[in-house]
């Protein structure tokens, strides 16, 4: 048994991505990379953990199931104009993958002296004079005014359940999938990620790099505290000495789902779903041919209408509708092709 599978009390393996180059750990058998859905993981022991973080304290589960994870599925391949042979919900579902991305979780132990200009609001009433229709009015105006006082003092509090990215691409997730709720987080249990088969992917941003976040939210909670043991309002020129002791950095694992279609130049397309809400992210590609094929029906239908107000004309018939007719259809069987062009020039994203 190594360090990892000690710490997390799982029966893993380390294993990396020959494509793409994510590492990961894996709980069940080694298939395809769930990012870049090309290459088959490969097993390999050299791959670790950072080593300031330790083992997961906390995890959100798995708590969209199979009938919500088909239903999001559906509507993603719904949405797609002229599918390719590729996209289909059931091939889809059956590449599945349980995917955790890890975030750090920090507690700390902070001791800090700290000044600032303490500001304390108070409100005054003026009185104005006015005269207006034949007599004279009062108007009453109301402000608020600060008085600012220098404060100093000492802060020691102990921080549990600060958070910050474990993963680069974490905003760029957030942003294609929406957020992942408090609500939903639990103890870390490792029977269910064994259960599950799960792979889990390791940290691409070092705990140095998230150091910074976790000191601005020590000093928006030292803030908070001076304000309160100050009785201020707001406070200006904050300076402060922190010492921190006792840091301890662990991971909160966040659920997706992964799989992928091929589109009709057999590019690899990977679709996450969010685990929690069922919100999809993918990149859409339709199908060139069957957009080509509409739109020869409908240039078809084009012609015909042309005909009919050629032998209209010579019939010395009204003939304008027919010709307004072709117009609109072969309008619509170049926006048909447009449109499907420009849907494939987007690159394929990914998103983790
Ligand atoms: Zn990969």
């Amino acid at each position: 048994m190594n360090n990892m599978q000690e710490r997390w009390h799982l029966d893993v393996q380390t294993a990396q991505c020959p494509s793409c180059g994510r590492q990961f750990i894996v709980t069940g058998m080694l298939s395809t990379c769930p990012r870049c859905c090309e290459g088959v993981l490969e097993a390999d022991e050299a791959v670790s953990l950072p080593s300031a973080a330790s083992a997961p304290e906390l995890m959100m589960p798995f708590s969209l199931d199979q009938a919500g994870l088909e239903a999001s599925l559906a509507k993603f391949v719904k949405s797609v104009r002229y599918k390719p042979e590729g996209l289909n919900t059931e091939a889809m579902m059956r590449r599945v993958q349980r995917v955790c991305l890890p975030s750090y979780t920090v507690t700390s132990h902070v001791d800090a002296r700290w000044q600032v200009q303490m500001g304390y609001d108070y409100k005054t009433i003026t009185h104005v004079e006015r005269y207006a229709n034949g007599g004279w009015r009062t108007n009453q105006a109301e402000n608020i005014k600060t008085d600012w006082y220098p404060r100093a003092g000492h802060t020691t509090l102990q921080y549990s359940n600060l958070r910050t990215a474990a993963m680069l691409d974490h905003a760029k997730t957030v942003s294609a999938l929406g957020a992942f709720s408090d609500g939903y987080t639990q103890a870390y249990d490792p029977s269910a990620l064994q259960q599950q088969d799960v792979v889990i992917g390791l940290p691409t941003r070092s705990p140095d790099d998230g150091w910074s976040d976790i000191e601005n939210q020590l000093l928006s909670h030292t803030v908070a505290d001076a304000v309160r043991a100050a009785g201020g309002d707001r406070t200006d020129q904050f300076e402060w000495r922190p010492t921190h002791t006792d840091t301890k950095w662990n991971y909160l694992l966040k659920p997706l789902y992964t799989t992928y279609y091929q589109d009709e130049d057999k590019n690899v397309v990977p679709v996450v779903v969010h685990a929690l809400t069922g919100a999809v992210s993918g990149t859409k590609h339709g199908s060139m041919s069957k957009a080509k094929r509409m739109a020869l029906i409908l240039t078809g239908l084009a012609v015909m209408a042309a005909v009919v107000a050629a032998v209209l004309y010579f019939m010395v018939i009204p003939y304008v509708i027919p010709i307004i007719v072709a117009v609109i259809l072969l309008l619509i069987a170049g926006w048909q092709l447009l449109s499907v062009s420009n849907m494939n020039k987007k690159p394929i994203e990914i998103i983790w």
